[in-house]
């Protein structure tokens, strides 16, 4: 897919944006003159003309039983309607219908959510931004991604048509419209930082105290919408209003050519001493070539350390850019001392790497964790984790704990400056589980709770920032997190997204279980 059907519509509405800083349904507020205002004329949409076309889908619709789910099974949501949307006039009326009418709002992107944020709506509206796919550039040269895009139509068309490159995520079914907003990171991350170092603008649909949905164009660096901007570089999606627009500014070229490496390590030569050197190995390697400057930058790996019942662990590395030709002295370092490894690698241009990695996989349900790390594993890490992977009273091939890389290029950004605090980073660990019978619900959430536990017991069971790790990815929510959760993701940040909130989402109209809460609200 390259351009959507909406896209055309987008770009006029785009450069009317610009022109008026926002635009709003149902009449209210001018904020400053000149600059920003409503929408006038032809441009304006009513809530009668505009929703009367989309597709709204209710409970007697065939189509309402897969809309009603997200990418994870066990989400699975009983809304009043579901509402389809193909451009942000759309968006914004059917916001404006759903307010009136008292319903609660869910959003959606490409519902790959890891807990029940976008599909978690029982008797309200989900509004589905997937009719909105459009990637383009705009008369500036600025890179637009509609907030309904997939992962991979933003690299397809952005290489096909510019040459272009967003270092966002590996899974290309994901959704733009959360992945970004949470800071999304992927396999271009230590050679060009996260997708929102690149951020400069977005068109959201706030609501304001009077219940008015309004479509506001934020800007980097503007006095008025500039710390809304900033919220949305990792404030985590569901939280503010609607993205129906990205925009990029100053987006790299991908690689032409990169090294790709499967590796494998079978659990029947592991015990626990060979699987603690690997992780010693591993750790202490991201530790000492993290650093922004370090010709290892261009190199991105995935140590997914299967439970033991899956036979075997596995690291996929990509090498890019500076470090193309430094694949091999990387394989020996991880492999030093662990026996039975075995490599295959192969030469790809970039978009077939990015095909040919593309982990998202099937429907399944599944549950995440998540942990930053600024040093390699302490010895008390690495010996509950390995208790955990080759706990038998457990068995789960799909279950893991994925060791992703990480630094360098993202490091260089001040915490500060995007709501991405964590910023000195050197690996982010995903713990993982995947199965499809409900009735093993218990058994694997039982069992990651647990091993994670189990990993952070000296530092009250969650990944506190301190010397060793550095709290969780909003992109990878996890319900069970304590009351610490607001520090977890967002470190002192937190304070900053509240007042925004409470600028910009008076009303908490957008919220979920993990939402922030606007300055001077309680939970
Ligand atoms: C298979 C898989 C692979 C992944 N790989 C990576 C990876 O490599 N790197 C990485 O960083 N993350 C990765 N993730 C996590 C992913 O970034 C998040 O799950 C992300 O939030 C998904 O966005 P979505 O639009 O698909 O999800 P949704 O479920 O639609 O939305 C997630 C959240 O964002 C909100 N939201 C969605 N669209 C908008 C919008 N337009 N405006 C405002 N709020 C919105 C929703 O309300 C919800 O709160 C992966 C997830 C999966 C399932």
């Amino acid at each position: 897919m390259t351009q959507a059907r909406g896209a055309d519509a987008d770009r006029g509405l785009a450069a009317g944006l610009e022109r008026r800083g926002f635009l709003s349904i149902g009449g209210g507020v001018l904020a400053g003159a000149g600059t920003l205002g409503l929408l006038q004329g032809a441009d304006r949409p009513t809530a009668s003309t505009a929703v009367r076309t989309l597709p709204r889908i209710y409970p007697s619709d065939p189509r309402y039983a897969t809309m009603r789910m997200g990418f994870n099974r066990r989400w699975v949501g009983s809304p009043a309607y579901i509402q389809v949307v193909r451009n942000a006039n759309q968006t914004l009326a059917a916001v404006q219908r759903a307010l009136d009418a008292r319903l609660r709002i869910t959003v959606r992107g490409g519902g790959h959510c890891y807990e029940n944020f976008s599909s978690g709506n029982h008797g309200g509206v989900i509004i589905d931004l997937s009719g909105m796919q459009g990637v383009y550039l705009d008369r500036s040269g600025r890179a637009v991604v509609e907030g309904g895009a997939t992962l991979w139509n933003v690299y397809e068309t952005l290489f096909k048509d510019y040459n272009l490159a967003l270092p966002g995520g590996s899974c290309y079914s994901v959704g733009a419209g959360g992945h970004i907003v949470g800071g999304g990171y992927g396999l271009l991350s230590r050679l060009h930082g996260l997708t929102v170092d690149y951020l400069t603008a977005v068109d959201v649909i706030c609501v304001d105290r009077h219940r008015t949905a309004r479509l506001i164009h934020a800007r980097k660096g503007d006095p008025q919408t500039g710390r809304l901007l900033w919220a949305h570089t990792g404030g985590g999606g569901g939280n503010f209003g609607i993205v129906t627009a990205y925009y990029f500014s100053r987006l790299p070229s991908p690689p032409v050519q990169v090294r790709l490496a499967t590796t494998a390590w079978p659990w029947s030569g592991l015990d626990a001493a060979s699987f603690a050197t690997l992780l010693r190995n591993y750790g202490r390697f991201m530790a000492a070539h993290s650093h922004p400057a370090s010709p290892y930058r261009g190199l991105f790996s995935l140590l997914k350390l299967f439970h033991q019942s899956a036979g075997q662990i596995t690291m996929i590395t990509q090498a890019a850019g500076p470090a193309f030709g430094l694949l091999p002295s990387f394989l020996a370092a991880v492999g030093r001392g662990v026996p039975g490894g075995s490599t295959t690698t192969e030469t790809l241009t970039w978009l077939q790497a990015t095909q040919t990695l593309n982990g998202s996989g099937p429907n399944q349900r599944g549950k995440y964790k998540s942990a930053y790390m600024k040093t390699s594993f302490p010895d008390d890490q690495i010996q509950a984790i390995h208790g955990a992977l080759t706990d038998l009273r457990f068995t789960n091939p799909q279950a893991l704990l994925q060791v992703d890389s990480y630094g360098c290029q993202v490091n260089v950004v001040p915490p500060s400056a995007t709501a991405v605090a964590q910023r000195s980073s050197v690996m982010k660990l995903q713990y993982q589980t995947y199965w499809t019978a409900p009735a093993d619900d218990d058994v694997n959430l039982s069992w990651i709770s647990r091993f994670y536990r189990s990993v952070y017991a000296a530092s009250g069971g969650v990944p506190a920032s301190n010397r060793v790790t550095d709290g969780c990815f909003i992109n990878y929510p996890d319900v069970d997190l304590p009351a610490s959760w607001p520090a977890l993701y967002y470190k002192a940040g937190y304070h900053e997204l509240q007042q925004v909130k409470a600028r910009w989402d008076p009303l908490n109209i957008f919220h979920h279980r993990q939402s922030i809460v606007p300055a001077g609200q309680r939970s």
